[in-house]
């Protein structure tokens, strides 16, 4: 027996090499084993597969263009969510989301991502894809083709310094309309429209059993599709729970969206952003519980595409949608029809839902 000390010295060496080795390193023992609750979990929705999308040179993704990139097989789906965030719907839809081990998009409104930018990093942080919605949700045919352009880039900026990172490079019109120009101006920024082929009409009711129904009953018909939700909606965010359990049980596939590369910023977008944004925090500092407004520093640089911009007049008296409602919920409901016809919703702004001191349309009421 007296090899026993030479073999106990043996596995001894073996063991110590182990622990050298570095195929060995990356288990550290003393660290908490962190399953992924998502890996193989059929009884969850989860993501069924990831499409990359390329917008090089603009692309309409969805919908019904003629030339729109279609990559939908039957029974697949992509969740889309437009118009915040806001934190008290925009937070249990990300919980729904979770939940279920799935993912969408979310296009974002410029003055949303500035009124509540640590949202907008939640929405990131659970693995979405993070787009635009103009800046103040405008008609795009209503206004001018100098004033789209400032809508989509102090989006495109605001969200993405928000964010910390670059948006994806996708955008949805607001009320789904588009121009010539602002198609082609987007053609030449490589962003991406990405329409609808389910319309949720969340914005049509307040009942979360309608929402579901909207889009089941659509679903049943047109097999698959990109879903319009809005996460300004008490009862969108109701009905997410049990639509999401609803499209695994009839064995739907949800299809997670993600951009080829980032979209690229305008630099004099860029700093009118973070001026915006240092002045919110400053001002949440200064006083938290305060109610405040705060002043788009929108200034372009000569010589930038958007030197041109003349200064924003007070004329969208009949589009505003976001209201002070003390310091609460800050967007009117009903108001955020995105596949209404080609004009301005005016029967759908409630009465004296306008600020008072509406003098420009680059400032926030939150
Ligand atoms: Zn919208």
């Amino acid at each position: 027996m007296r090899h026993v000390p030479a073999l106990i010295l043996a596995i001894a060496s073996v063991l110590t090499l182990a622990m050298h080795d570095p195929l060995f390193a990356e288990v550290d023992p003393a660290a908490p084993v962190k399953p992924d609750p998502c890996a193989g979990d059929a009884s969850k929705l989860g993501v069924s597969r990831t499409v990359e999308i390329d917008t090089t040179g603009g692309a309409d993704v969805g919908g019904d263009k003629s030339d729109a990139k279609h990559f939908l097989n039957d029974g697949e789906v992509v969740l889309t969510f437009d118009d915040g965030p806001l934190k008290s719907d925009t937070r249990p839809i990300l919980k729904a989301l979770a939940d279920q081990c799935t993912k969408a998009t979310f296009f974002m409104v410029g003055q949303m991502a500035l009124a509540d930018p640590e949202m907008v990093k939640e929405v990131a942080a659970g693995g979405n894809t993070v787009g635009t919605h103009t800046w103040s949700h405008k008609n795009i045919r209503a206004i001018s083709f100098a004033k789209a352009q400032q809508e989509i880039e102090s989006a495109v900026s605001t969200v993405s310094k928000a964010k910390g990172t670059p948006v994806a490079p996708l955008f949805r019109f607001p009320y789904l309309n588009a121009t010539k120009q602002t198609d082609a101006y987007l053609k030449s920024r490589n962003i991406g429209a990405v329409w609808i082929d389910i319309d949720s009409k969340d914005y049509r009711t307040r009942s979360p059993k309608v929402v579901e129904q909207n889009i089941l009953s659509q679903l049943a018909k047109e097999k698959k599709g990109i879903i319009l939700m809005h996460d300004i909606h008490a009862w969108t965010a109701a009905q997410l729970p049990d639509l999401l359990k609803e499209l695994h049980d009839r064995g739907y596939k949800v299809v997670h969206l993600v951009p080829k590369t980032q979209a690229e910023t305008v630099a004099s977008y860029d700093a009118a952003a973070e001026k915006a944004l240092a002045a919110k925090a400053a001002a949440k500092a200064a006083n938290p519980m305060a109610s405040r407004s705060i002043v788009w520093p929108l200034s372009p640089a000569p010589g930038t595409t958007v030197a041109s911009v003349s200064a924003p007049e007070p004329r969208h008296k009949r589009t505003w949608r976001y209201r002070k409602v003390g310091t609460k919920r800050t967007v009117a409901a009903d108001t955020s029809d995105d596949s209404a016809p080609a004009k301005i919703p005016v029967a759908k702004y409630r009465k004296g839902a306008k600020p008072k001191d509406d003098t420009s349309p680059w400032q926030i009421f939150n």
